[in-house]
């Protein structure tokens, strides 16, 4: 049972257990400790440990895990890095599920409608999901970091190898199986395209909550560049941890209000039956080792930056070295 609710925490709509609330398990929550990650942000002290990370994996960790620190200046410019080309249909777009670790918008994945390819990509990608992990303050949340600036939420768009493999299920365990964009969202002004979104999250409030929700364009969660990112090799960070990703990582952040992320953690981790409800914050995996990997670069660091397109976030916030 623990087994199949990780895994289908993980894999979403293709690997979902019963959508009715299970029996209740004991809340198993841990005492206060110190993330003892070495690539933990020494800022951060993670109040409690879900209960997800408490059961023994299924694969242990091997030598591309993530998340990591994106090293800007290590990263290597790979000038045969071509556009993404992300084709998505808002028809595809079917409902919003609590899965007690975050929230997934999951899409009809049955045909080659909501497509991702080109960028380090040699064939094509199905969307099958989305969902972010974000922090309990602005201060922490994003998974990725770069030279170890955390964002306060991040998203993580999935796609599955369609051109080779059947089905999720399959992709999920094999080297070339998924590919995930990861775009960091920082705090400022209020996200046009998420409040539909976010206006829809209070009726999954609680674990294992579901609601229909439709026609929803994922693309409108895309910063407007595109073209500068990093790709490298890694693995899911939700158990089961399968090395099956390659990770594009986008560069520009998007830009969503305090009170955007303020719903964001008002959503639950516990189901309705549970007597001490836990708010659904810190949803993210510490950071792994680098391991001999290399991340590359759709982009030069250190060419002069082309100017920020209009309405894109003020300079505060760029990270570049
Ligand atoms: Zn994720």
């Amino acid at each position: 049972m623990v087994t199949l609710r990780v895994l289908s925490a993980a894999l979403g709509r293709c690997a979902r257990g019963p959508r009715r609330p299970q029996t209740p398990r004991a809340p198993r929550w841990v005492p206060a400790r110190m993330c003892g990650m070495s690539a933990c942000s020494s800022r951060f002290v993670l109040s409690q440990v879900h209960p997800m990370w408490q059961e023994p994996l299924a694969i242990p960790g091997g030598n591309r895990q993530s998340p990591i620190d994106i090293a800007v200046r290590n990263s290597i410019f790979d000038p045969h890095l071509r556009p993404l080309v992300a084709k998505y249909d808002p028809r595809t777009c079917q409902q919003i599920w609590n899965n007690g670790y975050s929230f997934l918008v999951e899409y009809d994945d049955t045909m080659d409608k909501s497509t991702l390819s080109g960028g380090p990509l040699e064939d094509r990608y199905r969307l099958c999901q989305f969902h972010f992990h974000w922090g309990e303050n602005n201060a922490w949340g994003s998974e990725h970091t770069v030279d170890h600036r955390l964002y306060p939420a991040e998203l993580h768009l999935v796609h599955w190898n369609a051109d080779r493999y059947s089905l999720f299920e399959e992709a999920v365990m094999e080297e070339n199986g998924l590919a995930v964009i990861g775009v960091f969202l920082k705090v400022g002004k209020r996200h046009e395209g998420l409040q539909k979104l976010v206006d829809a999250l209070p009726a999954v409030r609680h674990r294992d909550s579901m609601v229909e929700f439709t026609k929803f364009d994922p693309s409108c969660l895309l910063p407007s560049n595109m073209e500068e990112y990093w790709t490298y090799a890694g693995s899911l960070t939700t158990p089961p941890l399968t090395e099956a990703v390659c990770w594009i990582i986008l560069k520009q952040p998007i830009e969503v209000s305090h009170d955007q992320l303020a719903v964001f953690r008002s959503l639950l981790f516990t189901s309705a039956e549970e007597e001490v409800q836990k708010s659904m914050v810190n949803n993210f995996r510490s950071q792994q080792p680098l391991k001999g990997r290399t991340v590359r670069s759709s982009f030069s660091p250190f060419l002069p930056q082309t100017p920020p397109a209009e309405g894109a976030s003020s300079g505060a916030d760029r990270t570049e070295a």
